[in-house]
């Protein structure tokens, strides 16, 4: 453990532990990870209360992380994604899985998932520097899945080449970012030695809860990769500080071009104004927001749960407030292995006597004699 003061001390500060606050290894080994550590954001008796939820879910998370969180706000968006609920153990709405997207179905090998046509995605290790408590995948917490090894690397590989109309290979977990530098440029390698692998992409939520772990040792060796993509994880404008825009940038600089998916999450982003602000923040700092999800109907995350309408609704306000590069798409990813199914608003309502009637997003009607006429044409 850490001999600088913990973040339990009321009196703590970040700026108690510069320079090591800069130093992504220091967060790494002064992750929070006991019940005990838990003192700085909840009640004693609440401490009591979770030890159950942790021993099912673990918990933990980086210093800087969870510096952001505001300890007067009870409904502080960060602290609900990452301090436990007891709502976690509360399994009595029905219909929520383990395994939401049936992904160990879809496992030809060990390590790696194949659900998409000419996608595949990796599960390089099992840990994350934080654990996200809407994560769809908290199964995996308790199984302490290591990093990939040799022989299950060589496997995939095996899977990977006798498939060719695979293209894009998706490096996931966990964290992929959790793994030592040799050990994911092996991987790296071992990936885009695959003939028919164009592109790769990595899954990671680094550059929100341990940005220092965008070094510029590691954009090098991403950039020695690509074509390869980014893919982040922020949740809500809180998650914008200076230091997650600029581990973005210096992934930007290194020609690695960085999207976004948002999980939509009760009480954390289920509004128009914070999903508006954060769509726009990450615009700013040049992340492209790709995906919304629908939050996965994975057990122990009940909680998080809004309804799909309220999701249109938001996408609706958002189509009528900003640009397509602020606009990700909402999708629900379908139980079973189903896939994503995007869900839209709905403008067009419907055609009348060859005239389609559309709503604006604000409402107002308006007949468009030329779309459907043109079709006829060509018909
Ligand atoms: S970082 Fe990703 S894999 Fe890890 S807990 Fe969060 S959502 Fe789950």
């Amino acid at each position: 453990m850490s001999s600088f003061p913990s973040p339990l001390s009321p009196a703590w500060q970040p700026d108690d532990h510069k320079p090591e606050w800069n130093n992504w290894r220091w967060q790494a080994a002064n992750r929070l990870t006991t019940p005990e550590e838990l003192a700085g954001f909840v009640s004693q008796s609440g401490i009591k209360q979770l030890k159950k939820v942790i021993e099912r879910y673990p918990w933990g998370s980086t210093p800087y992380f969870l510096s952001l969180i505001n300890r007067q706000n009870p409904r502080d968006p960060v602290a609900a994604q990452v301090i436990p609920s007891k709502k976690e153990l509360d399994f009595s709405i029905p219909g929520s899985d383990e395994d939401p997207l049936a992904e160990t179905r879809h496992m030809p090998v060990p390590g790696l998932i194949h659900r998409y046509h000419d996608r595949a995605l990796v599960i390089t290790t099992g840990a994350c520097f934080s654990y996200c408590r809407h994560c769809n995948r908290k199964r995996n917490w308790k199984r302490g899945i290591g990093p990939l090894g040799k022989s299950a690397i060589s496997k995939i590989c095996q899977y990977l080449k006798a498939t060719p109309r695979i293209r894009e290979v998706i490096l996931s977990g966990g964290d992929p970012l959790t793994l030592p530098l040799e050990k994911l440029d092996r991987l790296l390698y071992a990936l885009s030695s695959i003939s028919h692998v164009q592109v790769l992409r990595i899954g990671t939520r680094a550059p929100v809860v341990l940005p220092m772990r965008i070094t510029a040792e590691l954009a090098s060796l991403l950039k020695s990769y690509r074509p390869l993509w980014v893919n982040t994880h922020f949740n809500h404008p809180a998650e914008i500080t200076d230091e997650s825009a600029a581990a973005c940038d210096r992934l930007l600089l290194a020609g690695i071009p960085l999207s976004n998916h948002t999980v939509l999450l009760k009480g954390v982003n289920d509004d128009f104004s914070t999903l508006h602000r954060l769509f726009t923040g990450l615009n700013r700092i040049m992340v492209r927001p790709y995906y919304l999800f629908h939050c996965d109907a994975a057990k122990g995350t009940d909680h998080f749960r809004t309804s799909v309408f309220k999701g249109i609704e938001i996408m609706s306000r958002l189509y009528g407030r900003t640009g397509g590069l602020c606009l990700p798409q909402y999708v629900v990813d379908l139980p079973s292995g189903g896939g994503k199914a995007p869900v839209m608003p709905s403008y067009l309502l419907g055609v009348e006597n060859g005239v389609a009637i559309f709503r604006t997003s604000e409402g107002r009607i308006i007949k468009y004699q030329g779309v459907h006429g043109a079709t006829e044409e060509e018909e």
